[in-house]
């Protein structure tokens, strides 16, 4: 495949993604549920295209990723957009749409939306994200749902907020929720945020607002990359389910990288081997703004040899640095990691690149994006062609249409 589309490419395996689907589903088989897959892990049209196909909702945070899932296929009664900073655009956009349910985060918010929706004239269902005050074990900048981090409602302000839309005309409070993280493996963080909001539900219910029809209980769950806990989806479904019991209402889910995290690799090829300050190093032609998971959060991919290359002048199987043709010392893909005998031209291949992989890339040092492409059984197509150089300046002007500078503001 390699050979077809060149390096470095972004492969997805349908099969695998099908099978983290099924898993999930068998965990909740008993309980009323609803899946959104949560779109910024992934968001290639044809992974989404695929996800629909399961039966998935979709769970996004932009205007952008609102127009992709409506171009990849999914009902706009089917998403619900999160996020902690929609623009009035972006929730025009969602309300015009008509899209299933919109989670708030803050009360300015809602003034905005109850704006939007009036001057549209639409019925709205929202949610209230709700920042539970639960700390996880993950990297710091994966935990969301701890207090005083940005995202979400505090839990003293639930209340009021829900009392100021259950009094507003066609804006309906139709769920609360939480998303306490990603890469979470303790079912216990989850247990605990449930636990709180089904005494929100309470308190809400005891206000006298019946509007609710589900709780939210986010994404996050944990996937193995190389030695990592995981959280095993019967696992999570235990410490959730209760939340449906005490309550009667139907869960909301919002898994990205449990779904397509380990059905994805990200192949690179080999260009050079280098000998330098006693260490070894294998220089490859994907850097940090192709995959930028191990340069951002110390991220530890699996990375194997698929082709050995040109091993005449290759030291013996030892360890390596995997790195990058970016300028940056943080540009590594694998650090000391054991390899087979490996030369120029030798590929490699990066586990676990299936989420936040390709969408979290940029042409940092104007390198054209990477290819994408879809297997499913014994045939694979490219979904996503290799940007050219054309495309790095898309929008840009050497000389621009001046314009007169007209006051201070601009
Ligand atoms: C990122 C995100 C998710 C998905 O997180 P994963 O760790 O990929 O499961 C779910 N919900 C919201 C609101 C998010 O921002």
């Amino acid at each position: 495949m390699a050979e077809v589309t060149g390096t470095p490419v972004y492969v997805y395996d349908a099969d695998a993604v099908r099978a983290q689907w099924r898993r999930l589903e068998a965990a909740f088989a008993s309980v009323p549920h609803r899946v959104h897959y949560s779109v910024k892990a992934n968001s290639n049209l044809a992974v989404l295209a695929l996800l629909e196909g399961l039966g998935a909702g979709a769970d996004i945070v932009s205007g952008g990723e609102l127009a992709r899932v409506l171009r990849a296929g999914f009902a706009p009664g089917d998403v619900v957009y999160s996020g902690v900073g929609k623009s009035r655009a972006e929730l025009e956009a969602a309300v015009s749409a008509g899209v299933g349910l919109i989670n708030l985060e803050s009360p300015a918010e809602f003034d905005v939306l109850r704006a939007v929706a009036g001057a549209l004239n639409r019925p709205v269902s929202v949610g209230i994200r709700v920042n539970p005050d639960v700390t996880t074990e993950t990297h710091p900048y994966t935990q969301t749902g701890a207090r005083g981090m940005k995202f979400g409602v505090p839990l003293d302000g639930v209340l009021p907020l829900a009392t100021a839309i259950a009094a507003a005309d066609g804006i309906e409070l139709a769920s609360v929720g939480m998303h306490i993280g990603s890469q979470i493996a303790d079912p216990a963080s989850y247990a605990e945020g449930a636990a709180k909001l089904e005494a929100l539900v309470g308190a809400i219910r005891g206000a006298g607002i019946d509007s609710l029809t589900s709780v939210d209980v986010g994404g996050g769950l944990a996937v193995r990359y190389t030695d990592e806990r995981m959280l095993d989806p019967q696992a999570f479904a235990d410490a959730v389910r209760p939340l449906h019991e005490a309550t009667g209402l139907t869960l909301l889910m919002e898994p990205g990288r449990y779904l397509v995290g380990n059905g994805g690799v990200l192949l690179t090829s080999v260009l050079y081997r280098k000998h330098s300050g006693g260490r070894d190093f294998v220089i490859v032609d994907a850097g940090m703004n192709d995959f930028v998971r191990p340069s951002l959060y110390g991220a530890r991919h699996g990375v194997r040899v698929i082709d050995p290359g040109d091993v005449s002048g290759a030291p013996a199987a030892a360890a390596a640095d995997v790195v990058g043709p970016i300028c940056e010392t943080g540009d590594f893909l694998g650090l000391g990691v054991e390899l087979a005998p490996l030369g120029p031209g030798g590929v490699l291949a990066v586990g676990g690149a299936g989420a936040y992989g390709f969408s979290m890339s940029s042409t940092y040092n104007s390198r054209p994006r990477a290819a994408e492409v879809l297997v499913d059984g014994n045939r694979f197509g490219v979904v996503r062609a290799r940007e050219s150089v054309e495309d790095l300046w898309r929008g840009e002007t050497r000389e621009p249409a001046w314009q007169a500078e007209t006051g201070a503001d601009g």
